[in-house]
This record gives C-alpha cells, sequence and structure tokens, in this order.
C-alpha cells in the first residue's frame, strides 16, 4: 500500500487522509499537537516541524511526503527531500511563503496583480502611499493567513499605525482593488505534467475569512480557460505536482491575481461531494503519480465554513443534500470548525436548502 506523508494534521490532512483510505493510500501526519484533527484518522508522529528525527521518522514512513499548510520551513522541506520524493516541490512552498516573490511569479506568467510596491521601514511606506495612492492594505509578506497581518490605509497619517499593525517587518502595499467577484482557480497536476482544473469558485469572505464558496455559474467560458492558462503556467514555472489553488480577483479590466496556496484549498471542500473526484483524491493521485480523476461538478453545490462555533446536526436542515463536516476542533472566535456541503440537483431546492444552512451557520 502506498504511504504519504503529511506535514500537519489540521482538517486539510484529515480530509486527505479520509479521500486516501477510499483509494487504498495510507497517510501518516506530523503535528506538534497530540490531539489533532488528522490523528482521528491516520496515524500522528506528535513533534514540531524542525524536529529532524521526527522529519526523517516522517521520512522513512512515507513513499512520498506532502504538506497540508504552506508555511511549513523550508530547510524542513528541504531535509525531507534529501530523503523521500517530496511534492508539492519546496519551490512551491518558498513562493507562497512570500507575498512579494507570489506577485513577482503572477507577473512573470502575464497574471496582473494590484498595483504594490515592497514595504521595509516607514521611510519605504511613504514612498510606496506615492506609488500606490488610497485606499491601500499594508500586507506582511510572510506568514499572514486569513486577513490577519493587513492594515488598510485610506488617508497619510494612518501610515505609522499600520506599520506598527503588521509588526514592522517586511510588508507590501497593495492598492485596494474594487473587484466584482473574488474567485478561486484549483487544479492538480500530476507526476506526468497532465494538469486539471475544477470549475472557477466564486467565495464570500467575512471579516478576511473565507465563509462560502460556489462553483461560480455565470463565468464566460473565456474567463474560466484564461485562469486555467494562468495557473498552468504557474504550476509549470514552479514544477508543482499536487493541488494548487489561485485566489483571484474578477474587475471591470480582468482577472487579477491575489494570491497561491500550494495545497488543497478550503475553497475546494465543495468538491467531496459536488465534484466527480474530490481535490483531497485528486492531490494524492498526483503525488503518488497515479492518473488523477475527471473535475466536473455532479450537481449545483456550495460550501458554508462553519466559524467561531459550530450548531448541532439537527439544527441543519435534513435530507440527502446536505453534509456537515466536524473538523473536532475546540472552539474558539473566528476558528474554523467544520464545514457543510450543500449539493442538490435541483436549481430552486439548491438555493432554498443553501439559505437555511447559511442562516443556520450565521446564528450561532
Ligand atoms: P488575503 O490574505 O490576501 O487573501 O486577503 C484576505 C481578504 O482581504 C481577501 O480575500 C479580500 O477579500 C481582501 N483583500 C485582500 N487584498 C485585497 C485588495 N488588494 N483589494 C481588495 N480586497 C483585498
Amino acid at each position: 500500500m502506498t504511504r504519504v506523508g503529511i506535514v500537519g494534521g489540521g482538517q486539510l490532512g484529515m480530509m486527505l487522509a479520509e479521500a486516501g483510505a477510499r483509494i487504498g493510500i495510507e497517510c501518516v501526519t506530523l503535528d506538534p499537537a497530540p490531539d489533532s484533527p488528522a490523528s482521528r484518522l491516520a496515524p500522528s508522529i506528535v513533534a514540531g516541524y524542525e524536529d529532524e528525527a521526527a522529519l526523517a521518522e516522517l521520512a522513512s514512513a512515507s513513499d512520498v511526503v506532502t504538506y497540508e499548510f504552506e508555511n511549513v520551513p523550508v530547510a524542513s522541506a528541504r531535509f525531507l527531500a534529501e530523503r523521500v520524493a517530496v511534492l508539492p516541490p519546496p519551490e512551491s512552498l518558498e513562493f507562497a511563503q512570500d507575498r512579494l516573490l507570489e506577485k513577482t511569479l503572477f507577473e512573470e506568467v502575464g497574471l496582473t496583480v494590484a498595483p504594490y510596491a515592497p514595504v521595509s521601514s516607514t521611510e519605504d511606506l511613504g514612498e510606496a502611499i506615492d506609488l500606490v495612492g488610497f485606499p491601500s492594505i499594508l500586507k506582511m509578506r510572510r506568514l499572514g493567513y486569513d486577513g490577519k497581518g493587513q492594515a488598510r490605509l485610506e488617508r497619510p497619517d494612518q501610515a505609522s499605525d499600520a506599520w506598527r499593525e503588521v509588526g514592522e517587518v517586511p510588508s507590501i502595499l497593495e492598492a485596494l482593488v474594487p473587484f466584482d467577484r473574488e474567485l478561486s482557480i484549483l487544479g492538480a497536476r500530476g507526476r506526468d505534467g497532465e494538469a486539471v482544473f475544477y470549475p472557477l469558485v466564486e467565495n464570500v469572505h467575512r471579516d478576511g475569512i473565507l465563509r462560502t464558496s460556489i462553483p461560480a455559474s455565470s463565468v464566460m467560458p473565456a474567463l474560466r480557460s484564461k485562469a486555467e492558462e494562468l495557473a498552468l503556467a504557474v504550476m509549470v514555472r514552479l514544477g508543482h505536482v499536487g493541488v494548487l489553488a489561485i485566489e483571484l480577483f474578477e474587475t471591470e479590466e480582468g482577472l487579477l491575481g491575489n494570491e497561491m496556496a500550494p495545497r488543497v484549498h478550503n475553497s475546494g471542500h465543495w468538491t467531496i461531494e459536488g465534484a466527480a473526484t474530490s481535490q483531497f483524491e485528486n492531490h494524492l493521485r498526483a503525488v503518488t503519480g497515479i492518473g488523477l480523476g475527471p473535475t466536473t461538478r455532479t450537481a449545483y453545490s456550495a460550501m458554508v465554513n462553519l466559524i467561531g462555533s459550530e450548531p448541532p446536526d439537527d439544527a441543519f436542515p435534513g435530507g440527502p443534500g446536505v453534509h456537515v463536516h466536524r473538523y473536532g476542533k475546540h472552539a474558539r472566535p473566528g476558528r474554523k470548525l467544520g464545514h457543510v456541503t450543500v449539493v442538490e440537483d435541483d436549481a430552486d431546492t439548491f438555493f432554498r436548502v443553501l439559505r437555511e444552512v447559511t442562516r443556520t451557520a450565521d446564528n450561532t
């Protein structure tokens, strides 16, 4: 049986292990928490991400190692890569960990980004404001997620507060984009270079955290093929193998690249029930070198995150089209504790059930 090591044992690791069990792939995770979500489903090595003995143990227990979060220390990925195949390659991590490298990569393959300037000091920030203008967002180059490590700027007198807010670390100032919609493109690329893409997904965020993802129905074919072409170019440039997600802004002028994740992504959770092959299965197929599965949407589908608190099962509408996933995490404000997928063949039923699920998720 093929064994896949996963650095990180959060909900993404848990859902990878679930998908693996269905196709005869055994997963083993590495996570510092003894009660990580994935540890309920897969053997877990409990240790820090820089613990060389634990990394060596993960390498020897695995035919290939992957990861479920992008802030895996690159040195650890390289340590693993000396012992076992690491996919996606450490280069994908390097680019995804630094917003400046990421933007440079997007521009290199022809994916436009919002006007930006790097900032390393308060003086830089003044110059960046001259270039980028207002309104704008100052973002930490590294380690930001779910809108953390970001400060919005509307006026010059907010500059020093914003610089303090991001922790006075290397950052970028980025123009605030008046987007029509936020979209994401998710695809998987196999070891043989074959790539498949899921339908574009429309994402709604609240307080910087993803709330709802719906495979976008009203996407022009030209927009979809453009997004696929750009995502493929990013994958090829990185030598990427596995799932890659790119968050995009749809504007009047076309698509802008926001950021990428070299891993399975929250905006692809609907694929578990709503696509012919889930993103988790396709990620495992890609990194183990078996053929990728079809990515077609099988019904109207959507995903609603459960953030901060979890309603009980009986609070959600019943029926075969509602799937509640719980990650077994302790509740904390702003924490993703689970998600619900709505899958229906009929459009009217789909929108009605989705409204009910969203209301239930909101009222807790
Ligand atoms: P990020 O961490 O870069 O994904 O940002 C989190 C969320 O903040 C995004 O999903 C957007 O809703 C919003 N956001 C980030 N950057 C911009 C931007 N340049 N213009 C408008 N909204 C943005």
